[in-house]
């Protein structure tokens, strides 16, 4: 079984290494592309979550390999690193804990990063300060998230998280993806864009559906701009590129070449 691995296709933009602990997620996005990747009905993926059996041991057999690699890992794309406290504790203490040991770097993208930041705060064998924790939040309005991601954590509790993170002196960044509301997109980017270290905002689901019709353009505009102006890092993916009818080059996707060269070196994107 390979526990780290490296990402092909969109998810390559996010991460070049990957590893997935869980078998299913229970946030249970209508949006969620994992089961069709990993050929589970909806239904089960959703309500059997159970640590990948072996992933533990495969992670203790692999991490020695990519002992100071400057790429990190990401925890994790096709579940939430963060499902329950109970599997949290038994399965991503214990990985986090694995790749520390080995001096590999790890990134964690979660909806529940309220439970992520009290489990990190108790994990006494983890550096904080080498782990960087990503919070998945495009919209802002309560009863849009209860819509599409219902048993994920509630907006206020993943700003309130946000916050408490980077008052340790944790880095913290934010995907602004599936764009399901442009409106409430960009008044995420206007909120949380200032208390993060990076930003990606990306257009589409993980399997490139689009949701809704909508002025994509104007959308790349207005959020490139309010990323600018709050000279914020950031990287505007791919897919929304060419959504709006622009280059998917480092100007257009990072604000400037410099921009680019310095989200580079500072390990935010490829
Ligand atoms: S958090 Fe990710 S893996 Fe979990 S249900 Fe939502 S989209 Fe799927």
């Amino acid at each position: 079984m390979r526990a780290i691995y490296a990402p092909t296709g969109r998810a390559r933009e996010y991460a070049a290494l990957a590893a997935n602990l869980f078998t299913g997620c229970p946030n249970g996005c209508l949006y969620c592309y994992a089961p069709g990747v990993l050929r589970r009905s909806r239904e089960k993926f959703h309500s059997d979550v159970r640590a990948r059996p072996g992933i533990l041991e495969a992670l203790r057999r692999q991490a020695p390999k990519y002992a100071g690699d400057r790429r990190r890992v990401m925890l994790c794309f096709t579940c939430d690193p963060f499902p329950s406290c109970r599997l949290a504790e038994r399965v991503t203490i214990p990985a986090l804990e694995i790749l520390q040991t080995n001096s590999v770097m790890a990134n964690l993208l979660t909806k529940n990063p309220f439970l992520a930041t009290g489990l990190l705060a108790g994990a006494k064998g983890l550096n904080l300060q080498d782990l960087r924790l990503g919070v998945s939040l495009s919209m802002d309005v309560e009863k849009s998230r209860r819509r599409w991601e219902p048993r994920a954590e509630s907006v206020a509790d993943r700003m309130e998280a946000i916050e408490v993170w980077r008052r340790w002196g944790g880095k913290a960044w934010i995907s602004v993806e599936p764009v399901i509301y442009p409106l409430q997109a960009l008044h995420v980017l206007r909120r949380a864009g200032p208390l993060v270290d990076h930003v990606k905002v990306g257009a589409v689901s993980g399997q490139g559906e689009v949701f809704g019709s909508f002025d994509w353009t104007a959308f790349y505009l207005a959020a490139r701009k309010i990323l600018i102006t709050l000279g914020a890092s950031f990287y505007l993916k791919r897919d929304l590129c060419l959504a709006a009818g622009v280059p998917a080059d480092d100007v257009h996707q990072f604000g400037s070449v410099q921009a680019a060269a310095r989200a580079r070196t500072e390990g935010w994107c490829q």
